[in-house]
């Protein structure tokens, strides 16, 4: 891994030496000191010989950039390479020129296999056996996945309210499923202190420093599908708040290595019954650790990445806006009905902040958008009937239909 530099503390700015094994900066009380890989950039450029030409068989295309070594051959299922498509009608709809990358079409339909695919590779690599993370639901499902591709072990700890759809996934994968009595902070914590009593991997978003990484491909990826026509904003869902920060770590690597010309501003979308990196970035002071919001992948009462995340919407001269669970079931629906794209709430959660950036004039008309849309719909369908609404019961006869839509 000689492109690999450091370990960086995002406060205190101590280095630690890459291939030694630390999850946090231990300068800090808890799992505060979250670290960042830095990169040899020469190094990079000089092994990125790809050709930008908007064909991406999947995230390995980037391999360059991914903290792996040279050596090893990457867990994959195929992960990255999704599709960036034109949204008119939605677009017209909020007057603004509008694409949308669906990661929802990831192997476990969730960004999030961008990272666990190099989490993986990396625990496999160095002989691991046991992986494990914290997870309202989707991380479970991608690392569960990853691990069976693997052969690895895979135990993972869900707050017991989860949704059954995201809970049926990695217990499909084999995975041991442990449901906590208590809230996702609550099984986080949980899952570190196994961690340090079993020596197992960690692969949780906040704290592993490597696989957040993966999640810049998706930065990697936009830059490439927009060369030439970067949009104004891009938009993402905040949780823990590593997707939005490794998008614009992503994306600026390829405009500081001069592959592309421009970077976009980042809009961070929060619910408002989960709103501390809103908070953190408006220096606003909202003491509620307690999430409450449909959208259960970004329902994070204290996110570990606030620095990172109010890092890329400061770099970038973006913002961020709030969203209730309401505007983001309509957008859900909305995102259905006019463009054919299924997302669960997380997922649709941009759609509804850009709804009120452009209200609060953040995006003005006319200006080019790119929302990620991160999570797939089918994952949880409670939430999507909610959304759309009952089906119509008639029974088996005509002249139902003929009584519900005229002869
Ligand atoms: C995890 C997740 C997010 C938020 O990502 P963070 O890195 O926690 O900010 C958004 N949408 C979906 C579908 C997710 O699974
Ligand atoms: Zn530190």
């Amino acid at each position: 891994m000689d492109h690999v530099t450091a370990l960086e503390c995002t406060l205190c700015g101590e280095t630690y030496d890459p291939e030694r094994v630390v999850y946090t900066c231990p300068n800090h009380e808890g799992v505060r000191g979250i670290l960042e890989v830095t990169y040899d950039y020469d190094v990079v450029r000089e092994r990125f010989d790809a050709d930008l030409d908007g064909a991406i068989p999947d995230q390995w295309k980037y391999r360059a950039f991914l903290p792996v070594a040279d050596d090893v051959d990457p867990v994959s299922l195929g992960e990255g390479g999704t599709d960036l498509l034109e949204a008119p009608r939605l677009g017209a709809e909020l007057s603004v020129d509008l694409r949308i990358k669906d990661d929802g079409r990831n192997p476990t339909g969730v960004l999030k296999d961008r990272a666990t695919s190099v989490a993986v590779t990396k625990a496999k690599a160095a002989g691991r056996e046991v992986v494990t993370c914290a997870s309202t639901g989707n991380a479970a499902a991608s690392l569960g996945g990853y691990a069976a591709r693997a052969g690895l072990d895979c135990r993972i700890f869900v707050p017991e309210d989860a949704p059954e759809g995201k809970l049926a996934q990695p217990l499909v994968y084999g995975a041991d499923v442990l449901g906590v009595a208590g809230s996702y902070d609550e099984a986080y914590d949980l899952s570190l202190d196994a961690t340090e009593e079993f020596g197992w991997y960690n692969r949780n978003a906040a704290i592993n420093p490597f696989q957040v990484e993966g999640k810049r491909t998706v930065g990697h990826e936009l830059a490439e599908q927009t060369r030439g026509d970067c949009p104004d904003w891009l938009v993402f869902s905040m949780g823990d708040g590593c997707t939005i920060a490794g998008g614009w770590k992503g994306f600026r690597e390829f405009a500081e290595l001069d592959l592309v010309a421009e970077t976009p501003k980042m809009l961070g979308v929060q619910a408002e019954g989960a709103s501390a990196i809103h908070d953190a970035f408006r220096e606003t002071d909202d003491a509620d650790e307690v999430a409450d919001t449909v959208a259960d992948s970004i329902a994070v009462g204290r996110p570990r990445n606030t620095v990172k995340a109010c890092r890329a919407l400061e770099d970038s001269g973006g913002d961020s806006v709030l969203v209730t669970d309401e505007e983001i079931l309509a957008a859900e629906a909305t995102l259905g009905r006019t463009e054919g794209l299924y997302a669960e709430p997380a997922g649709a959660a941009p759609i509804a902040g850009l709804r009120k950036a452009r209200r609060k004039g953040i995006v003005e008309a006319g200006e080019s958008v790119v929302a990620v849309l991160t999570g797939n719909g089918l994952k949880d369908a409670a939430s999507a009937m909610r959304a759309a609404g009952e089906i119509e019961r008639i029974d088996a006869d005509l002249d139902d239909v003929i009584a519900r839509y005229g002869a």
